[in-house]
């Protein structure tokens, strides 16, 4: 009798593909076939997203779209969306289960009362946790890329800025201890990959409720290093301690590699999102890192639109911006987000002053990025390159998140190889052109 065929959609964040991946596995493992979205399956599941209305829209795509590929097949609706909107989704066509944050980390029991030509049950399943207070903490990582892996190592948030809603989506912050998140850190490195990003909802606040942090963590990463490069995803800017920034200084697999969620430049907008810390202590910590690693990669958030940012907080985010040594930006338009404060504060800003504050800030992104790319020219640096063959070509990062492109070449696939960063392509990137001897790949 064929397996039946599962296939996964997953929107939004790094921590929901690291989940993703690790359903997969445990479905592979129960007897299930995973196939790509794009095929024809028995089961659907679709990991959706909340933190926007446009991810909402996307996820309720991705569920018709599974329903037209087979509308005999099973539709499961997963995670954030389905966390704070289940009476919603559990009445749209073709869904079968809508399972939260919590349940769904019990996927295959749902899945099997689904069996090869039995008449599937009727009426649609939807399990969110009462008390999202009391979700637990459930390890994951993503596989099947060949070069990287996403770690999980912490959920939750107890910041409620004002903005968000994922505290409500994804429950308390929580964490498992530094020595079990080793364990699974080992479990993805034995995959052959040669990278691990640390990913969570708010990683800075790792082991707070086990009397451990983020700097234990990665000083037994540092001593273990289970692999040769490790990078942190976004970290909030009042967690990131000097101790942190010191050890990264002087590591060799952790990369000088940042990713500082700003969100605004004014003082008075980051008090109205309920921000931990304000503009001066942002500039601190970006300071620190320049001094101790002046060619670090420093990439910050920001939010424009934010209800009460008129023209004058505008340009001083865009002033305080154009003043620090950053490598770029990711800009964010405000998403008025049903249920948080801010969607209820006056002073909403008009969505065509939205774009064109996004554009300002593009274009502000594209400047610092050809700067920071200018500085690092002639820098000795360590590519490791990744398996996708694109017109020929194939592309890596070096420690500090430079991208190299170079003649593709599958010999190179998950290889690190030391270059000096020297001619640089019109699209900004630089180009390797490998003299090939035979020492010349570790
Ligand atoms: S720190 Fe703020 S923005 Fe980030 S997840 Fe928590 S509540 Fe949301």
């Amino acid at each position: 009798m064929n397996p039946l065929k599962v296939a996964f959609h997953t929107l939004g964040c790094k921590l929901n593909f690291s989940e993703s991946s690790t359903l997969a596995r445990q479905l592979r493992q129960s007897g299930y076939e995973i196939t790509g979205f794009d095929e024809v399956a028995d089961i659907y599941v679709i990991h959706s997203c909340t933190v926007t209305a446009v991810a909402e829209k996307k996820s309720r795509a991705a569920i018709s779209q599974a329903h037209r590929r087979n509308p005999e097949a099973k539709v499961a609706v997963i995670g954030c969306y389905s966390e704070l909107s289940a009476e919603k989704l559990r009445h749209l066509d073709g869904v079968d289960w809508v399972l939260g944050n919590e349940e769904k980390f019990n996927l295959t029991d749902f899945l099997t009362a689904v069996t090869p030509g039995s008449k599937f049950i009727s009426g649609t399943t939807a399990a969110v946790h009462p008390q999202p207070s009391e979700m637990t903490f459930h390890a994951a990582f993503s596989s099947g890329d060949r070069t990287r892996s996403f770690l999980k190592i912490q959920d939750g948030c107890d910041h409620f800025c004002t903005y968000c809603t994922i505290p409500y989506a994804r429950g308390r912050s929580r964490s498992a201890t530094a020595s079990a998140t080793l364990e699974v850190f080992r479990q993805a490195a034995a995959t052959g990959i040669r990278e691990v990003v640390l990913t969570g909802v708010n990683i800075g606040d790792f082991g707070r409720k086990n009397g451990e942090s983020l700097y234990d963590l990665l000083q037994l990463l540092d001593k273990e290093a289970p692999v040769g490069r490790i990078r942190i995803s976004s970290i909030e800017p009042e967690l990131l301690t000097d101790d942190i920034i010191n050890l990264m200084a002087s590591s060799k697999v952790l990369m000088p590699h940042f990713h500082l969620p700003l969100q605004s430049g004014s003082d008075a907008i980051l008090q109205a999102m309920k921000r931990r810390y304000n503009a001066a202590l942002f500039a601190g910590r970006v300071s620190e890192i320049h001094a101790k690693m002046p060619h670090a990669c420093i990439v910050a958030d920001v939010i424009v639109g934010f209800p009460g940012e008129d023209d004058e907080r505008f340009a001083e985010t865009l002033q305080f911006l154009e003043s620090l040594p950053l490598s770029g930006l990711h800009v964010f338009s405000f998403s008025s987000r049903p249920g948080t404060p801010a969607a209820r504060y006056a002073g909403q800003v008009d969505a065509a002053i939205k774009k064109e504050r996004s554009r300002l800030l593009q274009n502000l992104t594209t400047r610092k990025q050809n700067q920071f790319y200018n500085q690092c020219k002639g820098m000795a640096v360590n590519v490791l390159f990744e398996s996708d063959n694109n017109n020929g070509f194939m592309s890596g990062f070096s420690e500090n998140y430079i991208r190299v492109k170079t003649a593709y070449n599958p010999t190179l696939i998950n290889r690190v190889v030391p270059i000096e960063l020297q001619t640089r392509l019109r699209n900004g990137v630089y180009l390797y052109e490998p003299v090939i001897t035979q020492q010349t790949y570790k």
